[in-house]
Formats: structure tokens, sequence, C-alpha cells
């Protein structure tokens, strides 16, 4: 599990360790009328997750998806109600992931924020990963082509960049499981900062 340090824990809402939090309460920039919903009623029994996943990484699947987004004035959440709120309010300004109780390849409609063209999070393992984190960057990647973004493809990787292992380093819209094989990976956006991109 990661190791927070101090300044972490005095972070926004999305940073720092689980601390029993309702996780079909959370938000991330709560007042935001932008809202993204990630909604977990299909892996849920009440407030318990099902499948043996603990609540903690339940919110680090959360926390890893609110994370990437913390430079937007987005609320990502997974209460319910405060997505129907946005949305009734105005729903070009909403978009929603369904996690489903199911295993298979996690996919999502492009440029579907915005609309209620809901993305598909499957509940597979994290390979390699801890599985709050293995979620939640698959989340993120599927939330990014609903924000309208292709995927950051070049090198051995194809159409899925590989990253660069000397800085364990990749790209969210490339092939972040590659990461698992690094002590300290770093993930993040990219607009073709290599030397064989192809997505700009
Ligand atoms: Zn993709």
């Amino acid at each position: 599990h990661p190791v927070y340090s101090p300044m972490a824990l005095r972070q926004a809402p999305h940073i720092g360790p689980y601390q029993n939090q309702d996780v079909l309460q959370l938000q991330s920039k709560a007042g935001s009328p932008y809202v993204f919903y990630l909604n977990l009623a299909a892996v849920m029994s009440g407030s318990t997750p099902l499948n043996g996943v603990t609540r903690e990484n339940m919110y680090r699947a959360w926390q890893s998806i609110a994370d990437q987004y913390s430079m937007f004035n987005l609320n990502v959440t997974t209460n319910v109600a405060v997505y129907n709120a946005a949305r009734a309010a105005n729903p070009l300004r909403t978009g929603i992931i369904n996690f489903i109780n199911q295993d298979g390849r996690s996919f999502a409609p492009l440029h579907s924020f915005g609309t209620t063209a809901a993305g598909t999070l499957y509940r597979n393992p994290g390979s390699g990963f801890d599985y709050g984190y293995g979620i939640g960057m698959t989340g993120a990647h599927e939330i990014g082509h609903q924000m309208g973004m292709n995927h950051d493809g070049g090198g051995s990787g194809g159409e899925y960049f590989e990253g660069i292992a000397a800085y364990q380093w990749g790209p969210i819209m490339g092939n972040y499981w590659m990461g698992a094989n690094w002590a300290n990976q770093l993930w993040t956006w990219s607009r073709g900062e290599y030397t064989t991109a192809t997505n700009k």
C-alpha cells in the first residue's frame, strides 16, 4: 500500500489514506457544477463492496481517478444524488462510467462527456498492481476517452505506447500496465513528449 507524505495528508480530499469514508459518498470537488459519476452500484451490497474488495481499495479506485482530473473544475463523485442533481441542472456538464460486476475489457464512448452515454469499467483485478490503483488507472484511461482523447501510441507498443522504462513513466492513454514491473511508476497525461509519439 502507498505511503503518504505529511504534505499529502493535508492536501485535497482525494489525496491521503482511506479514513473510513462512505465509498458511496465520495466527492473530489464538492459544489462544482461539472460532475463525473463513478457508478459503483453494481459492485456494492449496501456499503460493502462485492467480490472481497475492501472499502479502502474501492476508495483508492475513486482516488486514483479523481487525482488525474484534479486540475479541472470537475467533481469526480461516487454519489448518485450529486450526479442526478448536476444532470438535471445541465447534462452538458456531466459524464458517467458504470463499474459492472463482470470481467471483461473496459471501454468507453469517445467524446461522451456532456451526454448520458456511459463508459464501462470491468472488475478485473489490476494485475501486478494494488487492486484499487489498477482499477483507478483503467477508470482514468476510459474517462480520458469520454473526454475526447485517443490512444498514445508509438514504438513497440503500437497503438499503446509502453512508456519509458528508464524513467518509469507511461502515458495514461497508452499501455499503463507496463508499469507493473517498475518499482515506482509515474503515469501522467501526455501530449506526445516522446520521440515515437503518434498523438500530440
Ligand atoms: Zn483505450
